[in-house]
């Protein structure tokens, strides 16, 4: 029987929260390694409120029957001190690669996966004609600890260049070309330890500032799009041996012809991602308890909605004549078909707060209702 199954988290963000909601009804009780008394899973799991390398913390994890993330920044230490007592899935060497942006191109590249061109920057003379071999305009982004658009500076010229690099202190970075995309979409795929493989839907995604701001299912131009994607995804979990979950983040190309798009890989997530919380309430099985059956080795086939669906980030605004701009919840809740998912994190500007997932009968009435829906989420 189920019962009896434990999932350890190292994190207990609003993604711990949400595995943990999908676990629970799976007869699987979670655990997180956390250190912010105020996480958002501490409401739903078990909270052990202690440094990510704490031995007595790591310990109950490797009581647990398996252990997950649900950030890539783990530190090294923490892993080690599981290994060999506990499975940690994804593992070590595929987060090495996953938590430093040169590491994780290179390691596309060699697994055949097309990426923006780019340019390791980590000392003063990789700056030389470093913006020239990317195509004139790029996009400057921390190696380690950047996410949701932090951490990185679009620029021009060398100048700007070597501006941008002096403002991240000079640390180990990537010099990206910018790359003319006509839409972005993301897949997340699921590998058993057994080595069965199961895919997400393909996602369109609209970010706003560097940070998600809508997904919708299904993505435009999916018919072509899905099956490329699929084959990429599949390329990096088996090359890097993955168990667990991983998310990849698209661009897409146009090649100018019909039928001749072509994707490259922005950024892989070795988890849960923001554009896939829509599958929470589109009818099908969702991301969160993908990854829950995927770590625990519990069977698992390929999960998309039932029905065209699509979410909104809620993020903290910056403050317009001393108050924060608010959404307007009873608009929301009067809207047919919104889910509202809240992560009970104290309101800060640029935060995520929470997300609504928005499902509708058909793709033309989903599109209305999103277009009403954005309008009442500043
Ligand atoms: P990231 O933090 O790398 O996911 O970047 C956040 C967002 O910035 C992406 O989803 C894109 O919208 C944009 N972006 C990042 N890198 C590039 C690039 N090389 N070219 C064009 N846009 C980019």
């Amino acid at each position: 029987m189920r019962e009896g199954l434990t999932l350890g988290i190292l994190g207990g963000g609003q993604l711990a929260q949400m595995l943990a909601l999908a676990a629970l009804p799976l007869g699987v009780r979670v655990v997180v390694l956390e250190p912010d008394p105020n996480a958002p899973a501490r409401l739903c799991a078990e909270h052990l409120h202690a440094a990510y390398t704490d031995a007595e913390g790591l310990a109950r994890l490797a009581e647990c029957s398996a252990v997950t993330l649900e950030f890539e920044n783990v530190p090294t230490e923490a892993l080690e001190a599981l290994a060999g007592r506990v499975p940690v899935r994804p593992g070590a060497a595929l987060l090495e690669r996953t938590k430093h942006r040169a590491r994780e191109k290179e390691a596309l590249r060699a697994s055949g996966v097309g990426t923006a061109p780019f340019v390791v920057i980590e000392s003063e003379p990789d700056l030389v004609g470093a913006l020239a071999t990317v195509g004139g305009r790029g996009i400057l982004k921390t190696s380690e600890l950047g996410y949701d658009g932090k951490g990185q500076a679009r620029v021009n010229s060398d100048a700007e260049l070597s501006v941008a690099w002096a403002g991240m202190g000079g640390a180990a970075c990537v010099l990206e070309g910018l790359v003319p995309f006509v839409r972005e979409v993301s897949l997340s795929v699921a590998r058993t330890a057994a080595g069965a493989v199961a895919f997400g839907p393909l996602i369109e995604n609209v970010h706003r500032d560097g940070i998600l701001r809508t997904s919708v299912f299904p993505a435009t131009g999916a018919e072509t799009l899905e099956p490329q994607a699929r084959e990429l995804a599949r390329a990096c979990a088996e090359a890097w041996a993955l168990e667990g979950l991983m998310t990849l983040e698209f661009f897409v190309l146009d090649g100018g012809q019909v039928g001749s798009t072509q994707l490259l890989v922005n950024e892989v997530a070795p988890r849960v991602h923001n554009s896939g919380h829509l599958t929470q309430d589109g009818g099908g099985l969702s991301q969160f308890e993908a990854q829950v059956r995927a770590v625990l080795g519990l069977p698992l086939a390929d999960w998309r909605p039932l029905h065209p669906t699509a979410m909104v980030n809620i993020v903290g605004t910056d403050y317009v004549e001393g108050q924060p701009l608010h959404p307007d919840w009873d608009g929301i809740d009067a809207l047919p078909g919104t889910h509202l998912h809240l992560y009970h994190k104290a309101w800060r500007a640029g935060r995520k707060l929470g997300h609504v997932n928005l499902v509708a009968a058909n793709v033309e009435a989903l599109a209305g209702q999103l277009a009403a829906l954005e309008r009442l989420i500043p």
